[in-house]
């Protein structure tokens, strides 16, 4: 799905030695390149504060842990997305409310956020899956309505552009609500070379608050004011991520060309549905991701494979068909758009080393099996 290696070769004589510097610097913790990445993604997104963390999960966790909800509190989030998303609000002991997405950017439906509001909601975690913004605009209005915060999901949407519709105003994906976390997993658009996270605000209170939180709730060397946890970026993994945040935007072109080759091959298909964007935003296409149609998705899966091609589903049950997040409150049919997604969705390989003999390929292979 991805071609990593290929990509660090690339910049290899860069990434190497500024491994090496580090290595024998011995700052492996907390070193200057991590401040370094930091200001530098902060300038990137045009936001107040970058918090730098273990890891996306963990980035998600923290944005909750820092805004002091209390057990039982709803968070409004999204039935169609990875897992990580839903399983820091059980975690907290929060309880998580799914609601359906919409079915052409697959991302959280509004108008469902709006149903799901109750006295006990206090956050919306939108996410802006595969590599769009959801409609922020929409779930800003409803969170300034109903008093609730907004954390955007933005692990595989980094470097995104949002354009508001009011202001004409262009924003990065996880600037446009309260915090955004990301992921700098090695696959993710701004991969690391291990684990890796970030949050981002423009509010310095809860800037202070996350920053006591991913350090054991210490804001003064062992005085622990609050239950924190231990997530701090690697020195190795923000030197490595400082050099790729400047290949970032060149890489999402990539993506994004590669993107266009795949819809013209598969242009007006009736079996298969090509990725929508919504007008208020670009992609990024951290995933390409088709929509079959009377296709048989298995032996789509199993064909492509005897020929070397790689495809995955994302994702193939509904957070709420999940064994350990089954809930009184939800039953099978209550999210169709999603479940009707999870039983039809394709994901093609798409990263920054494809060229156009791979994707002919790819193209031809998937489409034989299709028109059969
Ligand atoms: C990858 C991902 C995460 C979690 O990131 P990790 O760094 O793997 O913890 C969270 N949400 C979404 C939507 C993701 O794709």
């Amino acid at each position: 799905m991805v071609d990593l290696a290929g990509q660090y070769n690339k910049i290899k004589p860069e990434v190497d030695a500024a491994i090496q510097e580090v290595v024998e610097s011995a700052y492996f913790i907390n070193g200057p390149q991590v401040k370094q990445f930091q200001s530098n993604l902060e300038k990137y997104l045009d936001v107040k504060h970058v918090i730098p963390c273990g890891n996306g999960t963990d980035a998600l966790q923290v944005s909750l842990m820092a805004l002091g909800l209390e057990p039982g509190d709803e968070v409004i989030t999204t039935s169609f997305t990875f897992i990580a998303t839903a399983e820091v609000i059980a975690l907290l002991k929060l309880t998580p409310v799914l609601v359906d997405v919409d079915p052409d950017t697959f991302n959280i439906d509004p108008k469902a956020i709006e149903r799901a509001v109750t006295e006990k909601t206090k956050a919306i975690i939108p996410v802006h899956l595969f590599g769009q913004c959801a409609d922020m605009h929409s779930i800003n209005d409803i969170a300034e309505k109903h008093d609730l915060f907004v954390i955007e999901d933005t692990a595989q949407a980094i470097g995104a552009d949002y354009t508001c519709k009011i202001h004409d105003k262009t924003k990065k994906a996880g600037t446009l609500g309260h915090i955004g976390c990301t992921s700098f997993f090695p696959s993710k658009n701004l991969g690391a070379y291990g684990d890796g996270g970030a949050i981002f605000t423009d509010d310095d209170e809860l800037a202070a608050q996350m920053r006591v939180v991913v350090n054991h709730g210490m804001a003064v060397r062992y005085y622990h004011d609050y239950v924190g946890v231990n997530s701090r970026l690697d020195t190795i993994q923000a030197a490595i991520l400082d050099i790729k945040l400047k290949h970032l935007d060149e890489y999402a072109a990539a993506r994004q060309k590669a993107a266009t080759y795949y819809n013209n091959a598969f242009a007006n298909h009736p079996k298969i549905k090509t990725p929508v964007t919504a007008p208020f935003t670009t992609h990024v296409y951290h995933q390409y991701t088709l929509v079959l149609n009377n296709v048989d998705r298995e032996g789509l899966m199993k064909h492509l494979a005897d020929k070397g091609i790689a495809s995955a589903v994302y994702y193939p049950v509904p957070l709420h068909m999940q064994k350990a997040y089954l809930d009184p409150r939800y039953k099978e049919g209550d999210f169709p758009v999603t479940e009707a997604l999870a039983k039809s969705v394709i994901s093609l390989p798409i990263h920054t080393e494809l060229n156009e003999e791979i994707q002919k390929e790819i193209t031809e292979v998937f489409s034989e099996y299709v028109n059969k």
